[in-house]
């Protein structure tokens, strides 16, 4: 009795452009933190995001927004070590920077859609970037089906083992995790496209992302 060591601390790396962040990334975030007893979520906004260049904002403004959207979730916190690093944001150096800082002290586990998964192919380092943490791929509104199922890309198949539905083991021992949040249709491209044609935007983003927004003349054409 007493002897037991502690299960180590369970933690979220949340990356993202959030240009804005909206509820399609706080609510699921606030899901996949209970399921998996997440002690905590770190959003994570990136600088110059490798494949994305359009209409992207200072990240300044991105990541003041996260900070408005997740000041009342005391399990929510914000990262700004790819805003520190020079040049290109990549997801590899940020989750080597995370398991440097936890070292044994805990666990983590990177957090994305399955668009962003299945765009993985395209990040440095991949795949060997699976070995590094442990991944859960939530699911996301999609128009075609294949973003619907629980599928691992045919080139990366054979470096996992399926151990349980939607769970899957890498060859390193980290774990693959597909996990069902609930739908929410929002996206940044959405969120800017209403702002863009006058539209309200009130509930798709919290409140003090919005008046940001509006005070700093975000989005507007
Ligand atoms: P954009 O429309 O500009 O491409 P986005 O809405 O996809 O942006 P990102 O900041 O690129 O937002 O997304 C960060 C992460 O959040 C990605 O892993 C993405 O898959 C996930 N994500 C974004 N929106 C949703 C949503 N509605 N439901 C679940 N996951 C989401």
């Amino acid at each position: 009795l007493g002897t037991q060591p502690e299960a180590p601390h369970k933690i979220g790396l949340f990356g993202g452009t959030f240009n804005p962040v909206h509820i399609g990334h706080l609510r699921p975030c606030e899901e996949i933190r209970e399921i998996f007893g997440l002690s905590s979520v770190i959003f994570i906004p990136a600088a110059m995001p490798p494949h994305k260049s359009r209409q992207i904002i200072p990240a300044r403004h991105r990541f003041e927004m996260v900070k408005r959207a997740i000041n009342d979730n005391p399990f929510f916190e914000l990262s700004d070590v790819e805003l520190r690093r020079e040049g290109s944001s990549y997801s590899y150096e940020t989750i080597d920077y995370f398991s440097a800082r936890y070292d044994r002290a805990a666990e983590l586990y990177f957090i994305m859609g399955r668009d962003a998964f299945r765009d993985m192919h395209t990040w440095k380092n991949y795949p060997d970037i699976f070995s590094l943490c442990n991944f859960i791929i939530m699911n996301r509104p999609v128009a075609d089906d294949a973003g619907r199922q629980q599928t691992i890309p045919p080139d990366i198949a054979d470096l996992f083992s399926p151990q349980e539905e939607g769970l899957y083991r890498h060859c390193s021992g980290r774990l693959l995790c597909f996990c069902e949040v609930s739908l929410i249709e929002v996206s940044s491209t959405d969120v800017r496209r209403r702002i863009e044609e006058g539209k309200t935007i009130r509930y798709i983003v919290p409140e003090g992302v919005s008046g940001y927004i509006t005070q700093h003349n975000l989005f507007s054409p």
